[in-house]
């Protein structure tokens, strides 16, 4: 099958590779679509950080945002698995230790992460092996688009809920990339008023949310931070109301630090949030009911022979990890797909 290979720093291709066999307690599915995030792009750059702890190495087969249809069962799954369109948790617990047991399988220190770590292959690819225990049937209202767009909301919903918001409470997002704007949309969704701060915030305004290059003189009840500026964590707690709440969901390329007797003088609940595991079920419902429709956030969908270009943003006109503002901030893959398309 086709599929595409980072053999290093800014080396990447497409490859025919084995097919997926399922083991035990596994399927394989055939993937319809899947997305290529800022998680990807450092991958392809060699700046992610698991490269140089030991916890992914080159070659690497990449893609954690991903749905597609059940095609093959390993031993011990269930026949009704089979044909049903689905997406899938990218944490994979060991289900047997302490957090694992304890509801918390996707920080299990023995995990693989899909298209991430430990060598676990990931979704740009025409089949994706996938364990029984992590996969989320998808309803009809959510289509490949909406399916490929499960993973980055999961993980946009969990910062959200973490945020407890009341109806009429005023949020602000730090960092306007794909995560927060879908915070942005489950939080509107939710009644809150919702501002994004960021450099460049034309493609969010053209959503219709309040944008800002400077934080407003506002109370603001909640903030999220979705960016990878190193400075900005320190801001969210100074700027939040005292009793408010701060999310971190965002990581910089280095240390960011933050003053906690500001957080306890403020009475500040502060969260942070690693991954999608818990918010996928609620993100399918948000999708499928169309309280949240994520659509305007895909720029194009594109076939396996431009993820390379996807990654570099040369397909995009920017740099590797950049985007141009103005435009949507997704890009996807349709892995079936031999050239590329426009269609989402
Ligand atoms: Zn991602
Ligand atoms: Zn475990």
């Amino acid at each position: 099958m086709r599929a595409f290979v980072i053999t290093g720093p800014f080396q990447g291709e497409v490859l025919d590779v084995e097919p997926p066999v399922p083991g035990p307690g596994e399927v394989v599915v055939r993937v319809e679509r899947a997305g290529v995030c800022g998680t990807d792009a450092e991958f392809f750059t060699g700046e992610m950080a698991y490269l140089h702890d030991g916890q992914a190495r080159y070659p690497l087969r990449i893609g954690h945002e991903w749905c597609g249809v059940v095609a093959a069962l390993g031993a011990g799954v269930s026949r009704e698995w089979l044909g049903r369109r689905v997406t899938g948790d990218t944490m994979l617990g060991c289900q047997t230790c302490h957090r694992c047991l304890g509801g918390r399988q996707h920080l299990c220190a023995d995990r693989f992460e899909i298209g991430i770590r430990h060598g676990r292959p990931g979704a740009l690819a025409e089949y994706l092996p996938v364990p029984v225990f992590a996969l989320h049937v998808l309803p009809d209202a959510v289509g490949p688009a909406l399916g490929a767009m499960i993973e980055p909301g999961g993980n946009a919903l969990r910062a959200v809920r973490a945020a407890r918001l009341r109806a009429g409470d005023r949020l602000l997002i730090l960092g306007p990339g794909t995560i927060g704007l879908l915070a942005a949309m489950f939080a509107a969704a939710e009644g809150a008023e919702v501002h994004l701060l960021g450099l460049s915030t034309a493609f969010a305004r053209s959503l219709g949310f309040a944008c800002h290059t400077e934080v407003p003189d506002l109370p603001f009840d909640a903030v999220i931070d979705a960016s990878n500026a190193a400075r900005l964590p320190a801001l969210a707690v100074e700027r939040v109301e005292p009793g408010g709440r701060v999310v971190y969901i965002g990581l910089a390329g280095e240390p960011s630090l933050v003053d906690t007797r500001v957080i306890a003088l403020k009475d500040l609940r502060v969260t942070g949030v690693l991954s999608a595991s818990g918010g996928l079920a609620g993100t399918i419902e948000r999708y499928a009911s169309g309280a949240v429709d994520p659509t305007p956030l895909i720029a194009a969908t594109v076939g396996l022979d431009d993820v390379a270009g996807a990654l570099t943003g040369t397909l995009t006109g920017t740099s590797a990890g950049e985007r141009d503002p103005g435009q949507p901030p997704k890009i996807h893959i349709d892995p079936s797909a031999q050239t590329e398309c426009s269609s989402t």
